[in-house]
Parts: structure tokens; C-alpha cells; sequence
């Protein structure tokens, strides 16, 4: 990868679709190369094509995979910790212990996994920020979530505890904690059922996928001495994880 040397770099995860499509391509637009990551490379490539960028396929549950991506990255300015998402919706009694570990090792062990290998070159930037994509999951808890709103408490409090542990370093934290945004998270969730994935949208306007990127940009564009540690966004019709206004 050949970057001239005043070329700032953000790293965004999970950014074959969704939050994480939507960053990458507000964060080119402020002029940053930015690389992407995902396991679905032909879509990542179509999306570096149109910004710039560099694709790179990133597994952040495999340690060789995250080893191998971070270790291509000459240097980085901007790491935004996206990749993520939801398996199914069954009380605690119905556990399924592989939806389970799939999303602590997406969620959890995915964010720590590339946050700690980047982590030098983002001090070394001499001004760095580290944005967490967590969720109203890790706000509260909702009945027949416990696994997602489990997972999501435990990757934002990784991300919070930094925040104290880098206190004195140049960089930056910010977590981004969405309410419902209408992307391919419910369609992953329910394992490719569309009409179940709709239902969830259903009658309310969710937030899209560039409302959070905007936000996103809001805080990549502030000047290196403002911290804003936490932001909760929500479409107008959700008052909390499980309460909407709808119109059906
Ligand atoms: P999405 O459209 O399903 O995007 C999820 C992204 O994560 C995809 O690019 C996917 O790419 C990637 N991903 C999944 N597993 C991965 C892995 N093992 N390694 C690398 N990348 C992986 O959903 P989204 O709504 O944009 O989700 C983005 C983040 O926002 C997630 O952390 C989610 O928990 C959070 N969030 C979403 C909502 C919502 O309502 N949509 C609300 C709050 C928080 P590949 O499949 O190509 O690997």
C-alpha cells in the first residue's frame, strides 16, 4: 500500500455494507484513504474502487486474518470498530450457545483483536481516534436479547476502560451507540428472513446507514483537543430499545 506521507489513514471494519460502507465513504469525502475490511471482498473492492480506498479481506474472529491485515498498514489515524451484529432473538432459557459465540466473538473479541494490534501506529500518529460502533444494546438490556445486549455492554466497556488507559497518549475515543438503523443487520439476525427483517422497520422512518456516518465525520473533523466520549442516536419513533412509535 503506497500512501504519500501527509496522507491521513482510517481503518473501518465491517465495511462491506451498512454503517460501515457508509463511513468509509464519508470519511474519503474528508480526504482520508481510508482501508476497509470485511470477509465479502468483491463488495469491499467495488466500494474501494469508487472512493479510493484499499479492500482488504479482515475476519476480525481469526487472530491470522486480523494479523495479517493490520500488519499491511503503513500507518493509521482513524480506526472505527464497526464490524458486528446480532445473532437471532431467544430468551435466556433458549440459549444457542453458537449465536452466542458468535456475536462475543464478533462483537467483543473482534474490536479487542484489531483495537490492540493498531493501537501503536494510532499513538504514533500523534493523533489518533479509535471510533466504537456499540448500540442502545449496550445501554440497556431487552427481553430475548441477552446475547447481543450482552456482548455489545462488554465491547463498549472495552472501549471505555481505554479511555482511561490512554489518558496523557494523543488519542482519541468515541462511542457510537445507535438505535435502529435500517441496514443488513436484521436480515443477518434472522438469518436471511426478509419478511421478519422488515417487521422490525415497519411502520417507523429508522435511521440509515449515513446518519450515523455523518455523525461519525462530525467527530473525525473536530479539532485533536475535543474528546466526545459518547454518542446515543435514535430515529424520532424509538423512545428505547424495545419501545416505537408506529404507524401500523
Ligand atoms: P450490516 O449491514 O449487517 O453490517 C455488518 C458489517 O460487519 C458487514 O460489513 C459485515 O461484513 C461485517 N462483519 C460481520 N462479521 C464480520 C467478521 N467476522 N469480520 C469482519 N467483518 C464482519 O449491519 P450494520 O447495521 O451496518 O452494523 C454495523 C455495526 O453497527 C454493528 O457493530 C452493529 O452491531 C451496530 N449496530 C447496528 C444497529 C442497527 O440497527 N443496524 C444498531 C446499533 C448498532 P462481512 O459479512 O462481509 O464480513
Amino acid at each position: 500500500m503506497i500512501i504519500s506521507p501527509d496522507t491521513r489513514v482510517a481503518v473501518v471494519t465491517g465495511a462491506s455494507s451498512g454503517i460501515g460502507e457508509a463511513t468509509a465513504r464519508t470519511l474519503a469525502d474528508q480526504g482520508f484513504h481510508v482501508v476497509i475490511g470485511a470477509r465479502r471482498v468483491d463488495r469491499l473492492e467495488k466500494i474501494a474502487g469508487d472512493i479510493g480506498g484499499t479492500a482488504l479481506e479482515l475476519d476480525v474472529t481469526d487472530d491470522d486474518s486480523v494479523d495479517a491485515f493490520t500488519a499491511v498498514l503503513p500507518r493509521v489515524d482513524v480506526l472505527v470498530n464497526n464490524a458486528g451484529g446480532a445473532k437471532g432473538l431467544a430468551p435466556v432459557l433458549d440459549a444457542d450457545l453458537d449465536d452466542w459465540r458468535w456475536m462475543w466473538e464478533t462483537n467483543v473479541l473482534g474490536t479487542l483483536r484489531v483495537t490492540r494490534a493498531l493501537l501503536p501506529k494510532l499513538v504514533d500518529s500523534g493523533n489518533g481516534l479509535i471510533v466504537t460502533i456499540t448500540s442502545v444494546a449496550a445501554l440497556e438490556a431487552y427481553d430475548n436479547g441477552a446475547g447481543y445486549t450482552s456482548a455489545k455492554h462488554a465491547q463498549a466497556v472495552l472501549h471505555r476502560t481505554l479511555r482511561g488507559e490512554l489518558l496523557g497518549k494523543p488519542v482519541r475515543l468515541t462511542e457510537v451507540a445507535p438505535g435502529a438503523v435500517e441496514t443488513e443487520f436484521s436480515l443477518v439476525r434472522f438469518e436471511g428472513d426478509k419478511e421478519r427483517a422488515d417487521k422490525v422497520y415497519e411502520g417507523i422512518t429508522p435511521l440509515v446507514a449515513a446518519d450515523v456516518a455523518d455523525i461519525i465525520g462530525f467527530v473525525a473533523s473536530r479539532p485533536s483537543h475535543v474528546n466526545i466520549d459518547q454518542i446515543v442516536v435514535k430515529p424520532r419513533d424509538q423512545a428505547s430499545s424495545g419501545r416505537f412509535h408506529r404507524t401500523t
